[in-house]
């Protein structure tokens, strides 16, 4: 197999280090039955839903996984952008499927009806971990709860069909936080029930965002939208889960997973479930066509709804409580993605429609105050330098406010100098965010590209002429 990604080359090393250490015995197939059987009672308790069949369960290997977990990302992908083409496609689930296995103990395959569980990945973790080191086999047991969760939400909604219908982003956001939350809720009732606090706590640690932020400063800017996605989908979803748990009980969740959200604001804000508000604005198309004024050459593009998971995904560095009456306010918006040979080399559009002007506004202010506090932080990094940041006004008579920033950093382990520009606009209600990662731009380009948006704009009267 062909090791295209680092991150993934780095969870393999990481692999290897842990076994020359014998902390804990092995696992072994027989190991793993025993805590199946130990949990499904359990789960089958909390869920109130009985498993068909036995659940099968193996002791996995990460290239193996890697591979089928890459095959039901391609389908899943395949499905939700029908356009894209095959190399845009596995650049799209190289990605996904490499940051997830860095960080995967067990997994459901589908293909297989199997649970397959990754201890040596799971020993390497916590060898990896200077804090506290909690039970090997507890935390197993909590992982393969987990696991067993959704080998019963397949059998009781057809779970991975179900995945390959969605065609919008944020209501497939939106879905996979009522999959994940239900089993991270499940699995945390089941380890208190186990008396397994610490492995609870441990394992929850691992999904929130904190504990990865600048700990290796480049690798957070590459894989901090995903990891915080990861962060909004289990222990966001946990949330909205256990709310809707109290209410309607286990039969409530499997309704909810036959009837999720549409939408990721929901899962923030759980008073709108059932009845979501209606889109009032159509942005479908709004993008298309602009990712010529990024250069010569052949794109790729994916465009697809900016919830606001992905929103939150990207304005890390202000208060979540700062945002949330803004975000509140969002109306419609839209992104398309741009991108040639490599990930590292693309350009974005990032529009949001707001209720009305100040909340545009407010919003603007928050997302530039969060490129500044992300500079501060960056800075006190030890060996990290900033080259150049450059925050200015740009000359734009149409636009409210207009402004760009520029970031040119070298990081210690990388030859490349890599430079994020960043131009901002708002136009009454609408902001417009334009990145361009490692593109050259002259001058016209991002100007004559925000024009044509900006009549895109006026001609669906959502900005004034
Ligand atoms: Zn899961």
């Amino acid at each position: 197999m062909k090791l295209s990604s680092p991150i993934l080359a780095l969870a393999l090393a990481a692999t290897v280090t842990a076994q020359g250490e014998t902390r804990d015995a092995p696992i072994h197939d027989a190991d793993l039955q025993a805590m199946v059987d130990k949990a499904v009672p359990l789960v089958e308790e909390i869920c109130g839903r009985k498993f068909k069949d036995r659940p099968k369960a193996r002791i996995g290997e990460i290239r193996e996984i890697y591979r089928l977990m890459r095959g039901e990302f391609r389908a899943i992908y395949s499905h939700l952008y029908p356009k894209l083409d095959d190399k845009a496609l596995e650049q799209l689930v190289d990605l996904e499927a490499s940051v997830t296995a860095f960080s995967l103990f067990g997994k459901w395959i589908f293909a297989r009806s199997t649970l397959y569980v990754l201890p040596e990945t799971l020993k390497a973790t916590l060898a990896l971990d200077k804090g506290s080191k909690p039970d090997v086999r507890s935390l197993l047991q909590i992982v393969v709860a987990h696991e067993l969760v959704h080998a019963l939400q397949q059998q009781e909604i057809g779970l991975f069909d179900r995945f390959l219908a969605y065609r919008d982003v944020d209501a497939l956001d939106a879905f996979q936080a009522c999959v994940e939350g239900h089993a991270k809720f499940v699995d945390g009732e089941i380890a208190k029930r186990l008396g397994s606090t610490a492995e609870a706590e441990y394992w929850r640690g691992l999904f929130r965002y904190e504990k990865f932020r600048n700990r290796v400063p480049l690798r957070d800017l590459l894989q901090r939208s995903t990891r915080k996605l990861n962060e909004f989908r289990y222990l966001g979803g946990a949330e909205f889960v256990r709310g809707q748990w109290k209410q309607h009980g286990a039969e409530g969740i499997w309704a909810l997973l036959k009837n999720p959200p549409r939408q990721t604001a929901t899962i923030f804000r759980p008073d709108r479930y059932g009845h979501e508000p209606k889109p009032t604005v159509d942005l479908a198309g709004i993008l298309e066509g602009l990712q010529v004024h990024f250069g010569r050459g052949r794109w790729r593009t994916l465009t697809h709804s900016f919830g606001e998971a992905r929103v939150r995904s990207e304005v890390l560095w202000v208060e979540p409580e700062d945002l949330d009456p803004v975000l509140a306010d969002v109306i419609a918006s839209r992104e398309l993605e741009a991108s040639r040979a490599a990930i590292t080399l693309k350009g974005r559009i990032k529009l949001l429609v707001f209720r009305d002007d100040s909340a545009a506004k407010r919003f603007l202010e928050l997302a530039e105050s969060s490129a500044q506090n992300e500079r501060v932080n960056f800075a006190k990094q030890p060996g990290q330098k900033w080259n150049e940041f450059e925050f200015a006004d740009e000359p734009d008579p149409k636009a409210d406010e207009a402004r760009v920033h520029r970031i040119r950093v070298k990081p210690t382990l990388l030859p490349a100098v890599h430079r994020l520009t960043i131009h901002w606009r708002r136009w009454g209600r609408v902001t417009v965010q334009v990145d361009l990662l490692n593109l050259k731009e002259s001058k016209a380009d991002v100007p004559k590209m925000l024009a044509e948006l900006r009549q895109r704009l006026v001609a669906k009267k959502l900005v004034a002429e």
